[in-house]
């Protein structure tokens, strides 16, 4: 079979040419932004993904799992079989409630926490609460972030620094020490980074420097708690199409324009990423740490 190029016919189901190619509409919310408000809606596998058992009977805990990458992420355990702990931001509560409902019609335990991650004493509190209600810990998903672009290191200022460190660094090391309390053997922690860790853009120089910081993290754990049986990787996206870069993490001529320069031509829907955090998790990638994955529509540069 051909098509109208005379190209091989595409592959069935394909969801490469199925979701939206830039010009995008501007548009702009304030930090943290939600999901339900974006101009198209993100797909984060809500009619989508399809879970097979392999993460029956698992316990996680995802950070920023209200929208976007952390959304997709919880949609797909609760499918593999998990029962699934979100972190978000209090002003992020009606993103939340649709992920509580879809996780909860998977028929697995769902558990919401609201709280701000900068502060030491809730992340304590957090995974606390998250292993006692849902009854253990097995999997940590390291992935609420702050992305907020400033032109100049001159309009960068110590509060910026601050938040960004605070919320990308500081609050995983938190979390992640409070954890390994409850984390048995066979424990996977995944990290979200960003190639943000590797190309920097001169608009993002701490936000930048946070996802390096992720990075080595993730190294250097992984070598800590190997003996322990428990396995540390971080996944690295390119651009996708979350709220963050709609409430203050890019200017708006870049968010029209979000995705042109990936080779596949258009940003990727937290749906497109949501598999490599199943697969990280899984036992099936019991010999796997220490290690990154990127997903950025085809640079090959990682
Ligand atoms: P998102 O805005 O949907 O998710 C980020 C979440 O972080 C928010 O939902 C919020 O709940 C949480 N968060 C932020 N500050 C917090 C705080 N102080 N306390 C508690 N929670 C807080 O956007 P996303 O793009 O899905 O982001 C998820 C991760 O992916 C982030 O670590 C981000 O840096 C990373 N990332 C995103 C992209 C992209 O293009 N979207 C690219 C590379 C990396
Ligand atoms: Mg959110």
């Amino acid at each position: 079979m051909s098509n109208s190029h005379g190209k091989p016919a595409a592959v069935n189901q394909t969801q490469t040419d199925a979701y939206p190619v830039p010009p995008f509409e501007g548009q702009k919310q304030p930090f943290p932004g939600l999901a339900s408000k974006m101009l198209p809606r993100p797909d984060h596998g809500e009619t989508s993904y399809k879970g097979s058992g392999r993460l029956a009977g698992r316990k996680a805990l995802i950070t920023g799992g209200d929208s976007g990458i952390g959304r997709a992420v919880a949609i797909a355990y609760a499918r593999e079989g998990a029962d699934v702990a979100i972190n978000y931001l209090p002003a992020e509560e009606p993103d939340a409630r649709e992920v509580i409902d879809l996780i909860k019609a998977e028929g697995r335990k769902a558990v919401a926490i609201p709280g701000d991650i900068t502060e030491e004493n809730f992340c304590l509190k957090l995974v606390k609460q998250a292993h006692q209600e849902l009854g253990g810990l097995d999997i940590l998903v390291n992935n609420a972030g702050r992305q907020q672009f400033r032109e100049s290191i001159k309009d960068l200022t110590t509060e910026d620094f601050d938040a960004t460190f605070k919320t990308n660094v500081y609050a995983m090391f938190w979390i992640t020490k409070a954890a390994l309390d409850y984390l048995p053997r066979g424990a996977s922690i995944i990290n979200t980074t960003s190639v943000q860790a590797y190309i920097p853009s001169e608009i993002l120089l701490d936000y930048a420097q946070t996802k390096a910081a992720i990075v080595a993290f993730t190294k250097s754990l992984a070598k800590q708690l190997g003996p322990d049986g428990i396995r540390v990787n971080a996944v690295a996206p390119g651009p996708y199409w979350t709220a963050l870069q709609v409430s203050g993490g890019q200017p708006q001529e870049k968010i029209k324009e979000f995705g042109a320069s990936a080779p596949l031509g258009r940003p990727g829907q937290p749906a497109e990423i949501a598999s490599l955090y199943v697969t990280f998790a899984s036992q099936e990638s019991s010999y796997t740490s220490g290690q990154v994955w990127c997903s950025d529509g085809g640079t090959g540069t990682l």
